[in-house]
């Protein structure tokens, strides 16, 4: 049993991983949420799991390193600043962070990779989210690592991508990602990678149903960080799904 502190406890996130703990050999020695007091969990958990909101992670990062303790973090929706600030954290403690726990969506990334590598210029790359109208953030954390991995592929600025389309934009250049956010009823997660050409169009698509794949994915980092040295570990390290 591996023993964590769960933050943002009382979310949707902390609800689906306080059901699956047990199955999954975690024991929930601290489940904190909003204005929580965190030091006595921290002292008693192996394992510091972060599922609440952007705010509230780098408070959070802060205390884990001063107690060594090491950290997972599913939150989403940081800032550059709250970024950068908690990765140089990692310089004391491992850190998992994934904006992303679910297999399937880790193999998705594999592949957007590769696609975006293979197929020319005027296969234009479009992104498509879609979230439950709950979500606070937007575009998802998982829509943003899709385009980082898009761009990093083709080699483009951040200035080229386009969040959305309204008005007369002009005709699309072939250096540009497009991105697009929609929310509406209960969606747990759907994200599509699109690649548009010349008389064909690819489509790379991941619906998550059950927050479960999640939770389990959290989990199993929280299992696999204890005990590793210092530093910023990425989901594909837990799945072994880099090249
Ligand atoms: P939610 O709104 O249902 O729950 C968030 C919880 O965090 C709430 O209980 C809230 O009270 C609590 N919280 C807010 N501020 C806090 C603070 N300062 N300290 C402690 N707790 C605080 O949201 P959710 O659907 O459970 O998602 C939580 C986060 O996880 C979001 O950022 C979401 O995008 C992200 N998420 C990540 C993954 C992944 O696989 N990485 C999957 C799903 C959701």
């Amino acid at each position: 049993m591996v023993k964590i502190l769960l933050n943002g406890s009382k979310g949707r996130m902390g609800q689906a991983i306080q059901a699956i703990a047990e199955a999954e050999e975690v024991e929930i020695i601290a489940a904190v949420d909003l204005g929580d007091e965190l030091d006595a969990g921290l002292d008693a958990c192996e394992v510091v799991v972060d599922f609440s909101f952007h705010e509230a992670t780098l408070p959070l990062a802060k205390k884990a390193a001063e107690h060594g303790k090491p950290l997972v973090i599913g939150t989403t929706g940081h800032s550059a600043e709250e970024k950068e600030a908690i990765s140089a954290l990692a310089g004391q403690i491992p850190m998992v962070w994934a904006g992303n726990f679910s297999t399937g969506v880790n193999l998705l990334f594999y592949l957007v990779g590769k696609a975006a590598k293979i197929l020319a210029r005027d296969y234009h790359p479009e992104i498509v989210e879609m979230h439950h109208r709950h979500k606070v953030d937007a575009p998802s954390g998982t829509a943003e690592h899709l385009l980082e991995i898009v761009r990093e592929a083709r080699n483009l600025t951040p200035e080229q991508t386009r969040h959305g389309r309204e008005g007369v934009v002009g005709a699309r250049p072939d250096d540009e990602i497009g991105m697009h956010a929609l929310r509406g009823g209960d969606v747990v997660g759907d994200h599509t990678v699109m690649f548009a050409g010349p008389g064909e169009r690819i489509e790379l698509t991941h619906k998550a149903s059950d927050r479960r794949i999640f939770a389990q994915g959290a989990l199993h980092a929280a299992h696999w960080v204890l005990g590793k040295p210092p530093g910023l570990y990425r989901i594909e390290d837990v799945l072994g799904l880099r090249d």
